[in-house]
């Protein structure tokens, strides 16, 4: 078994170290579980009998941060690595489902064990000691199983993070939940609206990027709405169109799985038509029609990854993509060069994918042909950056300076001019080259003083 456990030479520094002061030290948590599983690890966490004093006493002349030294951890960085190394604990009363209100350090690791959430989240392992399961973690983690350590109920309440934690190992590792502990996390969901909402959309973050993420969510769906209430509608909304063949709520699932494992894409393919309920009307022949969907998804993907306290940014680049993803195909030329100058090239890759997930949750026929299309309009849009085709005013052949010599006056006229000038060489209805750039802003010119700003 030793053979799966490959820590590398900055983790193993660490654990050598305090063992040459005399402490007790394991590698502990997700490292185990992932290095038994043949994953590799993220990071290699310690648990040690030594203080946090001691530790940090242990590791002068290394750069440490005290990350949390009330609850025994300290952050050790080894060759620009940073190693957690927690102190054996355990933890006091949960008086708020969130922290305990105190922790006691321990000598024994077993204690330090039994305080964490799932059997095959608590094992430790030591190169010549082996490891240490006192839970029944390694047959959990061979049938593919996740389950409390100790009495569910009693975890979920102290902690309601468990909740999530639960769910998103679920979804990441594609295990199943035990009887139990499954029936706890139902119990418990109404403890979730009081987690901080950076915890939460952690959380679901990794929860969305997981491999059986959809099937966590199908199974889970009411645990979801209890903290994304907004989403209950697209539930039992059906689409009766020639296109669709699931209910909204059934495509995103399929959208999802499709989408790259990424949390931007992830997110868009989550809420892509998360506005749809709210436009859905019937022609007179019976058929569901959903304008302007993209436009309340983005809305509502707006709030509700402001309310999760999203980055600006990363909430920006998951709500333009939601905005544009119902891109009416084929793309022309026009239209792809279009979206690359004003958006960049990253992101319109991004939509190309979310588009193709998107696709791929709808009625089986449609899909084949309409990847092709995707498809085509990713072949054209590498051709136009590879021929450095102008789509932005960086690339324009006349600068501002330009317009200036010839009579335009500094201010808003100059900059309406010369993005129109872009509009037509993007457009292909004039080239990119001085003299005619020059001569159509002349014209532009007049024409603006003979009838006012366009
Ligand atoms: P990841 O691959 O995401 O890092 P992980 O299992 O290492 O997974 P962490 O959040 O890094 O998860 O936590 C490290 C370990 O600490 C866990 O394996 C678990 O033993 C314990 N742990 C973390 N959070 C909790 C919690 N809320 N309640 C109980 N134990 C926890
Ligand atoms: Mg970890």
């Amino acid at each position: 078994m030793a053979d799966r456990f490959a820590p590398p030479p900055y983790a193993l520094l660490v654990l050598r170290r305090l063992e040459r002061a005399g402490f007790e030290a394991w590698f502990v948590g997700g490292c185990v579980r992932d290095s038994l599983l043949g994953r590799a690890p993220g990071d290699w966490d310690v648990a040690t009998s030594a203080r946090p004093e001691q530790v940090q006493a242990c590791f002068q002349g290394f750069s440490t941060a005290d990350v949390g030294a009330r609850h025994g951890t300290i952050l050790v960085a080894v060759e620009g690595r940073p190693v957690e190394v927690t102190t054996f604990r355990r933890d006091g009363a949960y008086s708020d489902s969130r922290h305990p209100d105190g922790v006691t350090f321990s000598p024994r690791l077993e204690e330090d064990l039994c305080r964490r959430d799932f059997t095959v989240n608590a094992m430790a392992w030591h190169p010549e000691r082996g490891l240490r399961d006192c839970f029944g973690g390694q047959e959990d983690l061979e049938r593919r199983v996740l389950r409390c350590v100790g009495d569910p109920a009693r975890r979920f309440s102290e902690d309601a993070l468990r909740v999530l934690r639960c769910l998103r190992f679920a979804a990441v590792l594609g295990f199943s939940i035990e009887r139990d502990t499954a029936r706890a996390l139902w119990e418990h969901q109404g403890l979730l609206p009081g987690l901080s909402a950076e915890r939460v959309r952690e959380e679901l973050t990794k929860l969305l990027c997981g491999e059986q993420a959809p099937q966590v969510l199908r199974e889970y769906s009411g645990i979801i709405f209890t903290l994304l209430p907004e989403l209950v509608p697209m539930c039992g909304c059906t689409q009766e169109t020639p296109y669709h063949c699931y209910t909204v709520w059934e495509h995103t699932l399929h959208a999802l799985g499709h989408a790259p494992q990424n949390a931007t894409l992830r997110w868009a393919a989550f809420l892509h038509d998360s506005g749809k309920p709210g436009a859905k009307f019937f022609s007179p022949d019976g058929v569901a029609h959903f304008y302007g969907h993209a436009g309340l998804s983005e809305q509502l993907a707006q709030g509700l990854l402001a309310r999760l306290r999203f980055p600006n940014k990363e909430r920006e680049r998951v709500c333009s993509l939601i905005g544009a993803h119902s891109q009416a195909l084929p793309l022309s030329e026009k239209r792809i060069k279009k979206l690359l100058g004003k958006q960049g090239e990253e992101w319109f890759f991004q939509l190309l994918d979310l588009m193709a997930a998107d696709n791929s949750g709808k009625q089986p026929d449609l899909c084949p042909p309409r990847l092709a299309l995707i498809g085509e309009a990713r072949e054209l849009a590498q051709e136009i950056l590879a021929e450095g085709a102008c789509l932005t005013l960086k690339g324009l052949a006349v600068k501002g300076n330009d317009l200036l010599n010839l009579g335009y006056a500094p201010g808003p006229e100059l900059g309406a001019a010369l993005q129109a000038l872009l509009d037509l060489v993007v457009a292909g209805e004039i080239p990119n080259e001085k003299g005619a750039l020059e001569e159509r802003a002349l014209a532009l010119k007049e024409e603006t003083s003979r009838h006012g700003a366009p």
